[in-house]
């Protein structure tokens, strides 16, 4: 379970479901990849504090790595292709 903001440069704590931004990473996984690999990793939650989520989202990368990345930079990316 979450215990604290899931940006490695934050200490802010999880306190409510309310604050913040809770990220499953079992529902980012495409549903093919989640049977396949139905390992422990599926329930993995990540918070990210009100202050984390405003500018950081959170990401599942090809070989199931979870990274944080800039909401800027993804919104730019939207806006380009757009
Ligand atoms: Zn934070």
């Amino acid at each position: 379970m979450v215990s604290k903001c899931a940006n490695p440069a934050c200490n802010a704590k999880f306190r409510y479901l309310h604050e913040g931004k809770l990220f499953m990473i079992g529902q980012l996984l495409p549903r093919a990849q989640m049977e396949t690999n139905g390992g422990p990793n599926l329930g993995n939650l990540y918070w990210l504090c009100e202050v984390c989520a405003r500018e950081l989202t959170v990401k599942v990368g090809e070989n199931h790595s979870v990274r944080l990345l800039p909401r800027s930079e993804t919104h730019a990316v939207e806006h380009h292709s757009a």
